[in-house]
């Protein structure tokens, strides 16, 4: 019988300090909650035997597949700041990697029992995390933007104590790769420059293969990582998304979103928002998520500093040219999103300052975030430079005072007068860039609730069927894309641990 898993595991012939061989721990009684079967064709795997007992064995941890050679990996990182020069793994298993459709995939249990970086924890994670982790990263997904996926959620049958007594779960997460800033700061921290290199020779084969053939291939490692950081947190932006804990062990060189653990997303527009309860000064609230990431490139530019020249000056020159590059990149990504967010086809200079003004205003009245752009795409004016009243009023009604809505829409009606194409595929545009479902975080809070307390997964269900297609109506669950009452400004959220 062929392999579960056709696994070709790079990470595992790396030097043997780069990782500690652990397999994971036994659970009493497992049970599959969701084997994510368009996932599991898309990396070459067989979802049937998946779903079947030796499957649900495999991805509780209960049994170490054929081919697999599972590990933690070492890895540093700031937390909050301050720089701890070993973290770890401490709750996943990299089983091994797949070659698949899209290309390498990481195979990784995260829940599935200590390992030599649990430090004071159980290894384990909680029902309802899992489940958060779950749904929110194949919401990502389907709304377009780089993620690591979910490959199944089971249950283990056994507890897990944290403030209370809670339900295990291990989650099956995959990712292009699990290398971190964090990853390359525990070989710098420690002096240890060939491993540093030989990580950076690894994530080079792996993400940038092209950089391999430049004058300077840490140099275009270190750009690469940088474009890939300001397009995603450009993404995250423009769809309401606040990660929450941005320390530099959770930010992946591949550029994905990594790591669910207290993001959540905005409700009421406000920028200062930052809903995890460790977050008090609010280093990772949502308008904060460029300026950290650029702090956390500049750890990985330092990390890298002895890989970038021989001598130390030109080595600080390449990494400040590098780090140099981040805000272009950035502000190009954000306002080219903001722009289809606003029908806008072409740029103009004044188009930073119109979306600005939307925000500002949207903020001062407490508008929410989705569903004014969402409905901003139905107030298009026709041929005739006139709106239908009624989506106009859908609109402006979402602002505590409506006529400042109408002030700021002039300026946005003279604008699209410059737009060549019609009303209809300009509103196509929007729709295809302003989400009517994102998981809200009442619904995903009910979800875990009823999952947690009832063992009721309807629904998780029901919202992973609305989520995957976020940019599509759906009439029919109409009631997912409404905000909770008053806003959701008191929501708090706790680290996934
Ligand atoms: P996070 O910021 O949640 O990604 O986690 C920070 C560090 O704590 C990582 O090294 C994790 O592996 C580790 N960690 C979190 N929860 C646990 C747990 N329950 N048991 C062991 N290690 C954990
Ligand atoms: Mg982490």
């Amino acid at each position: 019988m062929t392999a579960l898993f056709p696994f070709d595991n790079s990470y595992a012939r790396l030097p043997s300090h780069f990782f500690g061989r652990v397999a994971p721990t036994a659970v009493e009684a497992p049970r599959l909650i969701r084997l994510n079967r368009a996932l599991a064709v898309d990396l070459g795997l067989d979802p049937d035997r998946l779903e079947s007992p030796e499957g649900i064995e495999v991805l509780a941890g209960r049994r170490v597949p054929e081919g697999a050679e599972p590990l933690a990996a070492a890895y540093a990182g700031h937390q909050f700041g301050q720089f701890v020069p070993q973290l770890g793994d401490g709750r996943a298993i990299l089983l091994g990697e797949v070659v698949g459709r899209d290309g390498r995939r990481d195979i990784q249990l995260k829940g599935s029992g200590p390992t030599p970086f649990s430090r004071r924890g159980d290894g384990r994670a909680a029902l309802g995390p899992v489940l958060r982790e779950y749904l929110v990263s194949e919401a990502m997904h389907a709304l377009g933007i780089p993620t690591t996926r979910a490959l199944a959620a089971v249950t283990t049958g056994e507890r897990v104590i944290r403030e209370t007594v809670l339900p295990g779960a291990v989650l099956t997460r995959v990712a292009s790769s699990h290398i971190r800033v964090g990853s390359f700061q525990f070989f710098a921290a420690r002096g240890d420059v060939e491993g540093l290199r030989a990580l950076a020779d690894h994530a080079i084969a792996r993400h940038d293969p092209e950089a391999a053939r430049a004058d300077n291939p840490y140099r275009a490692l270190l750009d690469g990582v940088i474009r890939r950081q300001a397009a995603l947190v450009a993404r995250w932006l423009t769809v309401g998304f606040i990660h929450g804990v941005m320390n530099t062990d959770n930010m992946s060189i591949a550029g994905e979103t990594i790591d669910y653990g207290p993001c959540a997303f905005l409700d009421t527009y406000d920028p200062a928002t930052a809903f995890s309860s460790i977050d008090r000064h609010g280093r990772y609230a949502y308008g904060n998520q460029p300026r950290i990431a650029l702090w956390n490139l500049t750890r990985l530019a330092e990390a890298l500093l002895p890989l970038l020249s021989e001598d130390e000056t030109q080595a600080v020159a390449e990494a400040e040219a590098a780090l140099t590059g981040f805000a272009g990149q950035f502000e190009a990504a954000y306002h080219g999103g903001l722009n289809r967010k606003l029908g806008l086809a072409t740029t103009r200079d004044g188009d930073p300052a119109l979306a600005g003004d939307l925000l500002k205003t949207m903020a001062e009245n407490e508008a929410d975030f989705t569903l004014t752009f969402r409905r901003l795409g139905e107030a298009v004016p026709g041929p005739d430079g006139e709106s239908d009243p009624a989506t106009v009023e859908a609109v402006r009604s979402l602002f505590i005072d409506p006529t400042a809505y109408d002030r700021w829409a002039k300026g946005w009606r003279r604008r699209l007068k410059d737009e060549a194409g019609d009303a209809a595929a300009r509103r196509q545009m929007m729709r295809a860039a302003n989400p009517a479902f994102i998981p809200r975080n009442h619904r995903v809070e009910e979800m875990i609730t009823a999952a947690v307390e009832r063992q009721d997964f309807a629904p998780f269900e029901t919202l992973l069927t609305v989520l995957a297609r976020p940019y599509d109506d759906q009439p029919d669950f109409a009631r997912y894309a409404e905000p909770p009452e008053g806003g959701g400004r008191g929501y708090r959220t706790f680290c996934g641990t």
